[in-house]
């Protein structure tokens, strides 16, 4: 499984990185967690442009799924004809927020180029993945992932304040994708985001090899994200995500 972090940019897209959007790759399989805005773009870098196998989105949030409609785009006027529509597993109300985003007409829907799946916390099958999601803790109805694939796992946080179905989610996890939104200091809202320490914290209770601090919102100084982290417990490997790195799980 590899995986290649397309956009890590949290809330809005940043100089060097669109929103989130992360690839996973196995046995010619590929599988988007999130199509935040600017993905598309930074994604043809990496992957053919018609290429995608299944699209995972954490919740409805503009910065997780808003390059739906521009992918929209792609797969129904491509020159080479229209595509088969590509399996969406997604919260409840995707193709309706969806459609809306786009300006579509009742008829057709964004789902001439997409299969919506409502997304249910529990196991399932993707391709070659065993794909978990779980609720995580945000003010709209929000999924962390966790995939697996020969015995390696990526878990992924969406977007999440303090969650202990996170920690379960990530349990033993080869990498956890962790959000990182806030600098931590004193009067921080609960319930929306976490900050560096509570993602190593987070991650020292899942006991995971490496942690991928990521939804790093522009206006924060990186270095400070880390030195939270630095105060959270976590023994482990850990890093700021960046658009374009590559980690090759086997
Ligand atoms: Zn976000
Ligand atoms: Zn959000």
């Amino acid at each position: 499984m590899k995986l290649t972090i397309i956009g890590c940019s949290g809330s809005f897209p940043g100089p060097d990185s669109p929103s989130s959007c992360y690839l996973l790759e196995a046995e010619g399989f590929r599988m988007l967690l999130d199509f935040g805005n600017g993905a598309l773009g930074a994604l043809q870098k990496y992957m053919g442009l018609y290429d995608v196998d299944a699209i995972c989105l954490s919740h409805l949030h503009a910065d997780h799924c808003l390059d739906m409609c521009p992918y929209h785009v792609v797969r129904t006027y491509s020159p080479e004809g229209p595509l088969p529509r590509v399996p969406v597993y997604a919260p409840s109300g995707a193709r309706e927020r969806l459609d809306s985003a786009y300006a579509m007409p009742d008829e057709p829907s964004l789902d001439t180029a997409f299969d919506f799946v409502g997304l249910t916390p529990g196991m399932f099958e993707i391709g070659p993945f065993e794909v978990t999601a779980a609720l995580v803790n945000h003010p709209v109805e929000t999924y962390g992932f966790r995939v697996s694939h020969g015995g390696r796992s990526v878990a992924y946080s969406g977007d999440t304040g303090e969650s202990a179905e996170l920690v379960e989610l990530a349990s033993g996890a080869d990498v956890l994708l962790c959000e990182a939104s806030h600098l931590d200091k004193p009067g921080l809202p609960t319930g929306l985001h976490l900050n560096g320490r509570q993602a190593a914290e987070h991650a020292a209770k899942a006991d995971v090899d490496t942690l991928v601090l990521t939804h790093l919102v522009p206006w924060n100084d990186r270095d400070r994200v880390m030195e939270d982290a630095s105060r959270g417990g976590f023994g482990g490997r850990m890093e700021l995500a960046r658009s374009g790195a590559r980690y090759d799980l086997g």
